[in-house]
């Protein structure tokens, strides 16, 4: 079996100009040690206008934390205002982008043909997409999550080549989780991340779906991120209100001591 290294990532969302983003990336550089970047990858998702300043902070002081966007346009170029093509955030070196997060899903519209284009968009560039599904409280009652995650996954990965897809990583967020307080249980979390990995293998093959990356999302906080992390098929988490405040993210980062 593959030791695969966690992955946690936080999505600031629409938090923290590019003042603001220097500061908690210091924060943060000044917080973690060897023994935490060995243990864990760690990787900051702000919004576009922070990224080149993130960027300056982490050749310049060559931290060992990665970074990417929260978008990416299914486009190479041309007139969709207020798009940002896959080689924009190329040229930044962005290493990771979000793709179907459930607010963009929500708020923008975006359905798996769309997520999968952002997908292609992001491997033309490569730039890993890290692919958000989860379903909605209403499918969690009826107890249809895992078929309603799976087809996001197949209409994400539609004509995804193995050679990308192994690169991918995938976070399960329950809607309903996000945001809300209300954590999904470690074993709600594993079910899911299990699944998305079984699925993987189906769509190509079980060494591509050990090596893929299957985080948790959706109310990680330091004292919660433990019991889910343990689960045998989570890798990770993606972060988003605990990783605006630097001490949080590490307590997360450091889910593992
Ligand atoms: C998210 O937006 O991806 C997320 C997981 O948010 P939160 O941690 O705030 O639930």
């Amino acid at each position: 079996m593959t030791q695969r290294l966690p992955l946690i990532a936080g999505n600031w969302k629409m938090n923290n100009n590019h003042l603001e983003a220097i500061a908690l990336v210091q924060k943060l550089a000044f917080s973690l040690e060897d023994k935490d970047y060995e243990a864990a990858e760690v990787v900051v998702l702000p919004p576009f206008t922070d990224i080149r300043s993130v960027q300056t902070l982490v050749d310049g002081d060559r931290l060992r934390i990665g970074y990417g966007a929260q978008d990416i346009s299914a486009h190479d170029k041309g007139a969709y205002t207020g798009e940002i093509s896959g080689a924009m955030l190329a040229k930044l070196d962005c290493a990771y982008v979000l793709v179907g997060h459930s607010e963009r899903r929500e708020y923008h519209n975006e359905d798996d043909a769309l997520v999968n284009a952002k997908i292609k968009a992001a491997f033309k560039n490569d730039i890993v997409p890290l692919l958000c599904v989860g379903e909605g409280l209403d499918v969690r009652k009826a107890g249809g999550q895992v078929e309603h995650v799976l087809s996001q996954v197949d209409g994400a990965l539609k004509e995804i080549p193995a050679e990308q897809a192994e690169r991918l990583v995938i976070a399960y967020e329950p809607v309903w989780a996000i945001g809300t307080g209300e954590v999904a249980t470690p074993a709600d979390a594993q079910e899911v991340c299990s699944a998305i990995r079984g699925r993987l293998a189906e769509l190509y093959s079980a060494d591509l779906a050990d090596k893929v990356r299957v985080l948790y999302g959706g109310s990680v906080k330091g004292d919660n991120a433990p019991g889910i992390m343990a689960e045998k098929d989570v890798d990770g988490a993606l972060v988003g209100g605990a990783c605006l405040k630097a001490e949080e993210f590490v307590k997360i980062i450091r889910f593992a001591e």
